[in-house]
């Protein structure tokens, strides 16, 4: 047995899997994607209505002055894109390397961590906020529990770079405290268009603080768990964040029960 596979079924085993079943459909996916991508490398068509996936209205995430929003008001122009990826990249540099949008650039934050992954993913993760590791790396998920949710990701059969991961925010709070109300008003936004770009069939909310804040529900996570939510065009599924579960790995349990329905949300295996 090789190393990666001894270290995969440990895995399993530690997320408390009795048995697994061998999919070869299912860890074909992401060569099929592949070869999906490479045949639809098409230019997206201009559409009046706005629902091609790359078209993006200029829109940013300032609040519209008032006049805009009056009847007769002229339409306001969109972007053409010519993928998700490029859409992605112009609101990257749109934000800017030194945004100062709230007041976490005052916070001792290092960078703007953006977003990292498939732009034509299927499934999203949402964390919180970027902790340390990942102010000093500029990449969401990288510390002890971003290792974590790397392995629930490969427990799944996918790849972390097939998926998207973000942050409701995109900047490191001072000592890891939660997101504040003008923080999160200031910065989600450029999450939600993030969303509308990659148009995930899935999007899992990566604990109580992602959950709540994306539901604006202050539900405690042990009810929103286990529960799917429409949000925006995907399914919506909060589930326990990889740090909760360093802390309490009995509840381990629980995120694979809901990335087994991840899973057949996402239509490519069956429920086990
Ligand atoms: N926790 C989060 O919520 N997000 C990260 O990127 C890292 C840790």
């Amino acid at each position: 047995m090789t190393d990666d596979l001894r270290a995969h079924l440990e895995f399993f085993g530690e997320l408390g899997v009795d048995g697994v079943r061998l999919e070869p459909e299912w860890r074909q996916r992401a060569e099929r994607r592949l070869t999906e991508l490479v045949e639809s490398s098409e230019p997206v068509a201009v559409d009046a209505g706005g629902s091609a996936e790359s078209i993006e209205s200029t829109e940013s995430a300032e609040p519209r002055p008032a006049e805009s929003l009056e009847p007769g008001a002229p339409a306001e122009p969109v972007r053409v894109f010519a993928s998700p990826a490029d859409a992605l990249e112009a609101l990257r540099a749109e934000i800017g390397p030194d945004c100062q949008r709230c007041k976490l650039h005052t916070l001792g934050r290092r960078q703007v961590v953006f977003g990292v992954g498939n732009p034509n993913a299927d499934l999203m993760f949402v964390g919180e906020a970027p902790g340390a590791d990942e102010d000093i790396q500029g990449e969401p998920f990288v510390g002890r529990a971003g290792q974590l949710l790397t392995k629930i990701i490969e427990a799944i059969g996918l790849k972390r770079s097939d998926v998207y991961i973000a942050n409701v925010i995109k900047c490191r709070p001072p000592g890891n405290r939660n997101p504040e109300p003008d923080e999160v008003e200031r910065c989600e936004p450029f999450l939600f268009r993030q969303i509308d770009m990659i148009k995930p069939k899935v999007i899992v909310a990566l604990g109580k603080f992602a959950a709540q804040s994306l539901l604006k529900t202050n539900d405690p996570i042990t009810r929103l768990r286990g529960r799917e939510y429409r949000f925006r065009s995907a399914t919506l599924m909060p589930t326990f964040h990889p740090a909760y579960l360093l802390r309490n790995p009995s509840s381990k349990r629980e995120v694979w029960e809901d990335m087994k329905r991840v899973r057949a949300l996402l239509g490519d295996g069956a429920d086990e």
